[in-house]
């Protein structure tokens, strides 16, 4: 039996930022954290890869320099419906940095590991069982005993599952399909040359006319598939790609959809590209609702294990934001030596990052079933500065108004 103080299931952006953070304001902790991560870095993981600046804000205020890791910068977001829309554009900065996630990740790690957190890659949990004085986390290997534990295992957690074994689970479907570049004369929308090599050189600037869109089109919607088509630039080892997929919530499941690749498909079509030729991928992203459940004594969840943004499944930045308030929770009970955690949950609602997932939760519910082709058409074609303000207001820059310190 391993003893260790605070144990960290699962070594993603939220269970990272996690460690990172308690490292940073509780330093006295940062021997006594260990994570366990069940793949190797750098581990693949299904993700479009798209960081919002409130990523980048919350990375740079652990010091962390983001341009290290090979990334793409998009210089607009398009709202579309049916391909005409609206873009939205952020003042002398890219609207969007997509990465890779074995990049990502495995850098956030190393990062982790350079300022002392130790990582156990191979480990795969099997069980958790809350004690009266520590918690007891069964893995393949061995079995630990901990004081505090962090659930940051992801949508299909064993955490979640062995805690709140009968809790409502809210899910999105999601497939993605990374492409070539396909050159194409007279496409709808610009292209950069085909097979263009990005810098893999790390933090290599790129000029404005290597910048292009990050795509999300919601013409699903007016078939009861509550969510949207993307289509991101991407790199996949330094060589341009495209990543393509669609995200359905899952809010209009009672009502008749076609397979959901089927849209993915027609969009994919329109611009050249014949989805039938490329590898599809699925995976669920665990979303927030007000009444998820987000800790009981001696554990806490982060990240997509205590729900991820409904509207548009976006996590990464989520993850990382999780991460600092959990490390505030956990500083704070080791210095009382009192594990309830029980302000946890309305802490997070609380916070800059719970307002948001709240007012995201609220406008899944408001946009989706609102399926109509006009209504749609109204709001991502028409409605351009309310559509603005709300993305500000709700989607992007809250990461600011995160404590900077805990
Ligand atoms: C197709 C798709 C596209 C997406 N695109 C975007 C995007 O463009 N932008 C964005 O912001 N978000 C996106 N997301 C969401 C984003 O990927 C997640 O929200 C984010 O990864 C959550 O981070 P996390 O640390 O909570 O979980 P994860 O990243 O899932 O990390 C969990 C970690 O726990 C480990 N683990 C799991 N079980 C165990 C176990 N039993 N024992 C030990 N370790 C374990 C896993 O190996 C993994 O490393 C996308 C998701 C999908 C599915």
């Amino acid at each position: 039996m391993h003893e260790y103080d605070i144990l960290i299931i699962g070594g993603g952006p939220s269970g990272l930022s996690t460690a990172l953070h308690l490292a940073r304001e509780f330093p006295e902790l940062t021997p006594r954290i260990l994570i366990l991560e069940k793949a190797h870095y750098p581990r693949p993981k299904l993700c479009a890869g798209g960081l919002v600046i409130d990523a980048e804000i919350i990375l740079q205020r652990l010091g962390l320099n983001v341009n290290e890791v090979t990334h793409v910068d998009a210089d607009r977001i398009h709202f579309d419906f049916e391909a005409k829309g609206l873009n939205i554009r952020i003042p002398k900065r890219h609207a969007l940095r997509i990465i890779r996630r074995d990049e990502f990740d495995n850098w956030l790690a190393s990062k982790a590991e350079n300022r002392g957190i130790e990582i156990r890659e191979g480990v795969t949990v099997k069980r958790i069982t809350p004690l009266q004085d520590s918690v007891s986390v069964e893995t393949d290997q061995e079995t630990f005993r901990a004081r505090a534990v962090v659930g940051a295992d992801g949508s299909n957690g064993v955490t979640r599952r062995y805690i709140f074994p009968d809790a409502p689970v809210h899910t999105a479907r999601v497939l993605e399909i990374i492409t070539p570049v396909i050159a194409r004369e007279g496409s709808d929308r610009s292209n950069p040359p085909a097979h263009k090599k990005f810098a893999s050189k790390k933090n290599t600037p790129r000029n404005d006319s290597q910048r292009e869109g990050a795509y999300f089109d919601f013409s699903p919607v007016a078939n009861n598939i509550a969510g949207y088509v993307w289509d991101f630039p991407t790199q996949v080892n330094g060589e341009a790609m495209r990543c393509w997929g669609i995200y359905d919530t899952n809010i209009l499941a009672n009502e008749k959809r076609p397979p959901l690749k089927e849209p993915l498909s027609k969009e994919m079509s329109r611009l050249g590209y014949n989805l039938e030729q490329y590898e599809i991928k699925g995976y669920p992203i665990r979303w927030f609702s007000p009444d998820n459940q987000m800790s009981v004594p001696r554990v806490l969840f982060v990240g997509d294990a205590a729900g991820a943004d409904p509207f548009l499944g976006e996590g990464i930045s989520i993850a990382l934001g999780y991460g600092l308030l959990a490390a505030r929770e956990i500083g704070k009970a080791f210095q009382r030596n009192e594990f309830s955690f029980n302000d946890y949950r309305r802490r997070v609602l609380k916070s800059a990052l719970g307002q948001v997932l709240l007012a995201r939760w609220i406008l899944a519910y408001l946009i989706y079933p609102l399926k109509w082709r006009w209504f749609q058409m109204l709001i991502w074609r028409f409605l351009k500065p309310l559509v603005i303000v709300v993305a500000w207001i709700f989607v992007l820059n809250w990461g600011k108004r995160m404590p900077s310190t805990l």
